[in-house]
């Protein structure tokens, strides 16, 4: 069996860059039409350009803001027909010990990376419902399993996701739409470019299979997840850390 998309629409949020961007360039190889969601539209609409196939659409969208999510999962619908599969992975940092967080960063980071979700997840899933057949992709993290000093913000949001995964996968199983989590550790991208040093060779030191993870790391699971290959799998957490936390 080889993995074959196409004749499938896939929306990819934070798909301009980094790990996001691996999932769009993944997909668009197995032949799915993608599109992909980022706060910078032309950022987002170059990043679709520089695809395999040809045949994706970037779109200016923040994944928190409820009436622009409404509007860019219609106009992707106008645009490509349907909606088949979803990753929400679009994520931000705004790191700090607990004390120090101020209500701003714990809201911009629970609204990106949890209730952005929601959001697109909410309104891509009624037609999926609808055809009984749709794959959803949760990017967390494994410090929403494990948790970590100075992110309370983050692994709160991730963890969050952990939990709406769970219960949304009960809710759309008998609907044929299967939603799962892929949890990655340590991989090399902006948001983890800004740990240098004695800190990054740490963090290097504590992963079994010596080496920070790639975004293609990470993208190959999720074709995994969305392919027929895991078409009895639902409601799961798939780790992607070279064995950091075993
Ligand atoms: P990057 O910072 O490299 O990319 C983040 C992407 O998300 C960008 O495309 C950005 O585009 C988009 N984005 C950010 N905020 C919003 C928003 N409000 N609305 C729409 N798009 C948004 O991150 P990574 O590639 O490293 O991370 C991707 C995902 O993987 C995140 O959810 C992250 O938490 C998770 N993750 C990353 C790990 C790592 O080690 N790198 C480890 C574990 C999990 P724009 O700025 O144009 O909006």
């Amino acid at each position: 069996m080889k993995i074959d998309l196409s004749g499938k629409v896939a929306v990819v949020t934070g798909g301009s860059r980094g790990i996001g961007h691996a999932i769009a360039q993944a997909l668009a190889v197995a032949g799915a039409r993608v599109a992909i969601l980022g706060r910078d539209g032309p950022k987002a609409q170059a990043a679709a350009h520089a695809l395999a196939n040809g045949a994706a659409r970037g779109y200016g969208c923040d994944v928190g803001d409820a009436a622009q999510v409404e509007t860019t999962i219609a106009a992707v619908e106008g645009d490509f027909g349907r909606i088949d599969v979803v990753v929400n992975n679009a994520g931000t940092t705004r790191d700090n010990l607990l004390f120090r967080i101020g209500e701003d960063d714990w809201d911009t980071v629970i609204d990106t990376n949890l209730k952005g979700a929601f959001l697109v997840t909410k309104h891509a899933a009624r037609g999926m419902i609808k055809r009984r057949w749709g794959r959803i992709v949760n990017i967390s993290s494994v410090v929403g399993i494990y948790g970590n000093k100075g992110q309370s913000n983050y692994t709160a949001s991730k963890a969050g996701l952990i939990g709406f995964t769970k219960s949304v996968s009960k809710e759309l199983a008998s609907r044929n739409v299967l939603v799962n989590a892929v949890a990655p550790g340590f991989i090399d991208t902006e948001l983890t470019r800004a740990i240098t040093g004695d800190a990054r060779e740490a963090l290097i030191g504590a992963i079994p299979l010596g080496r920070l993870g790639q975004g293609s790391d990470v993208a190959a699971a999720v074709l995994f997840l969305v392919s027929d290959f895991a078409s009895y799998i639902t409601g799961q957490v798939l780790v992607v850390d070279g064995g950091m936390v075993l």
